[in-house]
């Protein structure tokens, strides 16, 4: 008797589901076919098909981090209002998308009613992107979600009016390493002091040679310390950027004194109408002080005061400060400006470990 055919292999599909499947059924219906679209007023897009049908999307500010009682709130408002559809965006704003524009002012009332801001579209200031924070990252520096919340709550008309001349992004990152990304306007822990080294424990958890090959500037050395294996840092080149501290926590970075918050200005991912550019440092040393951080709210409050007065409409922050100078910015903004500002190390272009690859 001849063999059966042995079956094919198939592949095991294990990456992002379907989309599909939780799509409004207007967006399927007119995938791809979408005309223009306009936004009626600040948090609310209306979006028209080829086929004449129109879908709103209405946008919310949420908290980010939310127990289930929220959660299931959210839910609800969407079963009532929005046919059971609604996603996140990267930013954590919420978006409702509703088919009957006769719910679209009673699902905004009910949001306002409820504590969830809406806004975050066109020339606003959008929901402050933020980094994982002690929640999911080992190595913060300072609680990313608490400036986020502290901030959005100084900033809500900005979120729900538009009235700056063009967008603005705000982030934050709890260390310098910097995984929120560029910005319009970035709040980033700045450290001020090298590792202090724990040598008992160093042995036990650190592989040395990664911690030695991380330093960008080489000032890690191994070394025996009291009979035992441990590292030491040449406090003349250490820079403070604590990327030592992820693959060796005995290499203690974070300080409640001398960890400090820095603001950077004229980041942007973009490449719509110029190419990405590097936010740069207007303001260092301001104290890390939970649980508002009212020094960190007045200096970016003050910078959207001037970029709202000053810019031309649709200039981005960066836009702006290229066109009337950096010295006119610190003018207008009343920033000191210090020699931290500069930077002068030239060494960086043959010592900086600039490299993409990923060493372990
Ligand atoms: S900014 Fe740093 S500490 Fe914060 S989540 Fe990103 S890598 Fe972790
Ligand atoms: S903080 Fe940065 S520069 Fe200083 S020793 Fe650690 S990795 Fe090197």
């Amino acid at each position: 008797m001849a063999e059966p055919a042995a079956k094919p292999r198939t592949p095991i599909e294990s990456g992002v589901p379907d989309p599909f499947q939780y799509m409004h059924p207007t967006t399927i219906r007119n995938f791809g076919q979408w005309k223009y679209h306009e936004r009626p007023q600040p948090g609310v897009l209306k979006h028209v098909a080829e086929s004449g049908e129109a879908l709103y999307t209405v946008r919310a500010g949420t908290q980010r981090q939310m127990d289930l009682a929220t959660v299931r709130k959210l839910c609800d408002i969407a079963d009532e209002f929005a046919e059971g559809h609604f996603r996140f965006t990267i930013r954590s704003n919420i978006e409702y998308l509703v088919a009957d524009e006769a719910k679209v002012q009673p699902l905004i009332d009910k949001l306002r009613a409820e504590g969830f801001p809406v806004g975050g579209t066109g020339p606003s200031v959008a929901m402050i992107s933020h980094t994982q924070g002690w929640l999911h990252c080992d190595i913060p520096g300072t609680d990313a979600s608490g400036v986020v919340k502290a901030l959005m709550d100084e900033l809500h008309d900005e979120f729900v009016r538009e009235d700056m001349p063009n967008r603005v992004h705000i982030t934050t990152s709890c260390c310098q390493i910097n995984c929120g990304g560029q910005g319009d306007i970035a709040i980033n822990i700045q450290h001020t002091k090298p590792p202090k080294i724990n040598h008992d424990l160093v042995a036990n958890v650190c592989e040395r040679p990664s911690v030695v090959a991380r330093c960008p500037v080489a000032a890690i050395r191994p070394a025996l310390v009291n009979g035992k294996p441990s590292l030491e840092v040449d406090e003349q080149k250490c820079i403070c950027c604590g990327a030592c501290y992820p693959p060796c926590p005995p290499m203690e970075i974070n300080d409640p004194e001398h960890s400090k918050l820095a603001i950077w200005i004229g980041g942007n991912h973009s490449n719509a109408r110029g190419a990405p550019t590097f936010h740069k440092l207007v303001c260092s040393g301001l104290p890390n002080n939970p649980p508002r951080w009212p020094e960190v709210a007045e200096v970016v409050k003050k910078i959207l005061h001037v970029y709202r007065e000053d810019a031309r409409d649709y200039e981005r922050v960066g836009e702006w400060v290229e066109r009337i100078g950096w010295p006119r910015f610190f003018e207008l903004t009343n920033l000191p400006f210090t020699k931290f500002h500069i930077e002068n190390w030239r060494g960086s272009r043959q010592t900086l470990n600039a490299s993409a690859h990923v060493r372990f």
